[in-house]
């Protein structure tokens, strides 16, 4: 029986742990990944907004965050694949048969990148279909290159891989850009750079690697193929809540809906992180909302309420 089990170890999960442990709670945090960091190890710009400390990326912020974590007493369980989970008598059960009780449950589980769904998307994955601008970019250097999506995150793109790559192609649903106005003047002044509004990406193309991508411009129109050999999809994320659908609340989005205590809607359970605010998906919020948690927890197991 431990006081608290963590699902989920970025920085929310991280911080929730190492708090729990400072506030003597007896604490085993849960993480599929066979690392720790979440989000974090697909972070390849620099992080400058975290007060206090600047990283080339999330991997050296990540260092910073997991130095002296062998000085700590929580258990963490690397790797791990929960089979399902009962949230009204906070009891986690492995695939591989164990069971976990514990008195509150901390939801950390963030958000994963939001798919297409189309042919040619999951095929060439690594294979022209690239996972990041900054990550990639020497990869994609002379070749022509197709963005889906239409916020900052695609934008953002665009403009990095428009200084190596010949012709850039951004390519989203809506009539106008959802990306803020800084990146959108770049966007329609860079000679690189043509914009497909009210436009989908229906197929990517392929031998080998990408070829082309299969662009509907616009209901009715017939759809046609674009040359290009490499493909980066933006368009958004989702929380990981499916597990936890039907035993708390969730918003229309499917995020956890949580107090100023950031609990949800069942007693002990709290959710943390991205996972629980779509509002301000970050660093700093995750690893504050850590600290609340814990202290939380500590104060009402201090006050004998269970
Ligand atoms: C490219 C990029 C750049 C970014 N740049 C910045 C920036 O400059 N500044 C900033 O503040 N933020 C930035 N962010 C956002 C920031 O990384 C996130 O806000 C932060 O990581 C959220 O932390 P989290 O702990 O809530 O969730 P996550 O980091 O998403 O971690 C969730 C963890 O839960 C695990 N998990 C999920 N489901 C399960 C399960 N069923 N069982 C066990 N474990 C599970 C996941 O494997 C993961 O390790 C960036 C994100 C990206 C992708």
């Amino acid at each position: 029986m431990h006081d608290v089990v963590i699902i989920g170890a970025g920085p929310g999960g991280l911080s929730a742990a190492r708090w729990c442990d400072e506030l003597g709670l007896d604490t085993l945090l849960l993480e599929q990944a066979d690392q720790v960091g979440g989000q974090l190890n697909r972070v390849y710009n620099p992080v400058t907004n975290y007060l206090g400390l600047e990283a080339q990326n999330g991997q050296e912020l990540l260092e910073h965050f997991t130095r002296n974590l062998d000085e700590t007493d929580f258990d963490q369980w690397m790797g791990v694949r929960i089979a399902s989970i009962d949230l009204r008598a906070k009891r986690v059960s492995l695939e591989s048969g164990e069971q976990i009780q514990s008195i509150a449950i901390v939801i950390a589980t963030g958000v994963r990148r939001r798919e297409l769904g189309i042919e040619g998307e999951k095929e060439f994955r690594e294979k022209g279909v690239i996972e990041s601008g900054s990550k990639d970019r020497d990869l994609m250097a002379g070749r022509d290159v197709c963005i889906i999506g239409g916020g900052d995150a695609a934008a953002e793109n665009a403009l990095l891989l428009a200084e190596v790559c010949p012709t850039v192609t951004l390519v989203h649903r809506g009539k106008t850009l959802r990306a803020r106005r800084e990146f959108r003047e770049q966007l329609h002044t860079n000679h690189c750079i043509t914009v497909f509004p009210e436009s989908n990406v229906t197929r990517i193309i392929g031998d080998d690697e990408v070829q082309a991508v299969e662009i509907q411009r616009k209901e009715g129109l017939k759809p046609f193929q674009l040359a290009v050999r490499g493909v980066l999809i933006r368009i958004g994320v989702e929380p990981n809540t499916e597990m936890f659908r039907d035993q708390i609340q969730l918003n229309d989005l499917g995020y956890a809906a949580v107090n100023s205590e950031r609990e949800t809607t069942r007693e002990f359970v709290f959710a943390i992180g991205d996972v629980s605010n779509p509002l301000a998906p970050t660093i700093n919020t995750a690893t504050g909302d850590g600290a609340t948690v814990a202290k939380v927890i500590a104060a009402r197991l201090n006050k004998g309420k269970r």
